[in-house]
């Protein structure tokens, strides 16, 4: 990422954010403001999404998309941000795709393919930025936390997105330590994912329709033991991964996001209640005050596409 000055005299980017049920898009301007921003459905197969990212980027450009300095896209999957390809995209019928390649081949542009989690760290620590006193978000380290689909992490150091030797760095869904020991698809029993993820709390609280987390807690609020007992998985599992990521990378900022969370406050105070329990018999702990690092992503704002548009400056320090 660069600093703020250098971005003012960037010409814009245009950001995009493939997900599994609408591909979205935005035009940035240097200095990371939203100055436009588009929305289509997503059609699934490698074909149709190089050729819907390439009319999404046309249309968001007002037609010019070589007044651009480049395209960023946030795709979920395994991703290659060197190359630009992406693989294992189950939701999309993928299995592999040059998806960067043939975007620039296309509209005669620089692009830049980021994993989706990825791409909302920095979107999300962009806006986020002064929320803890800080003036810059390439200031220290940021993490993400995505409880959507599935669970991982999107993780910034001093501006720069750390992806690992393999691209795996932050995939804590697959972290085999929950006490249930429910079975994942990926083989292992326990994964953090298995309890802690849009479809994981679904499954521990069926009754809850399409926003079961906000169910499960307004049910337990009420003293249901069946919603308190599955409440309790959940908010020991959250609990879990907040300590890994705080006490691995001891981040400034811990921003959470994804389907899961659009409960908001609510949801906010039981992680607190849970971090306060474990705090209470450990001074260590209570020290380090990771409650107070705690952010919700901005709702409403397209954390995913505007965070692929400055990927492109997070990858190039
Ligand atoms: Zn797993």
């Amino acid at each position: 990422m660069t600093t703020q000055s250098e971005r003012n005299n960037t010409r814009p980017l245009i950001g995009i954010d493939v997900g599994g049920t609408k591909i979205e898009a935005v035009l940035v301007t240097g200095d990371g403001t939203i100055e436009h921003a588009v929305r289509i459905p997503t059609r699934r197969g490698a074909a149709h999404v190089v050729e819907d990212v390439c009319a999404i980027a046309r249309d968001v450009a007002g037609g010019r998309p070589r007044d651009v300095a480049a395209v960023g896209i946030g795709i979920p999957g395994q991703v290659d941000p060197g190359t630009g390809r992406i693989a294992n995209l189950v939701n999309l019928d993928i299995e592999t795709l040059e998806l960067g390649r043939l975007v620039a081949d296309e509209l005669g542009i620089p692009v830049h393919v980021e994993n989706d989690v990825n791409a909302a760290a920095v979107g999300a620590a962009h806006l986020l930025t002064g929320t803890d006193g800080t003036a810059d978000a390439s200031d220290g380290t940021v993490a993400l936390l995505n409880f959507g689909t599935g669970l991982a992490s999107g993780i910034i150091i001093d501006g720069v997105i750390r992806h690992g030797a393999s691209g795996a760095a932050g995939e804590i869904g697959h972290i085999p330590i929950d006490p249930n020991r429910f079975d994942c698809p990926c083989g292992q029993r326990g994964c953090l994912e298995t309890v802690c993820s849009g479809p994981g709390v679904a499954r521990l609280w069926p009754a809850g329709g399409h926003d079961a987390m906000t169910d499960l807690i307004i049910h337990a609020a009420q003293g249901e033991p069946d919603a308190c007992r599955a409440l309790g998985i959940v908010r020991h599992a959250i609990g879990d991964v907040i300590q890994i990521i705080a006490q691995t990378l001891d981040p400034r900022l811990i921003i959470l996001t994804g389907g899961m969370t659009r409960t908001g406050e609510p949801l906010l105070r039981v992680i607190r209640e849970e971090l306060e329990t474990r705090e209470s018999v450990c001074p260590f702990l209570a020290g380090l005050r990771f409650a107070d690092r705690l952010r919700l992503a901005p709702a409403n704002e397209p954390i995913g596409a505007l965070g692929a548009a400055l990927a492109v400056y997070a990858r190039s320090r």
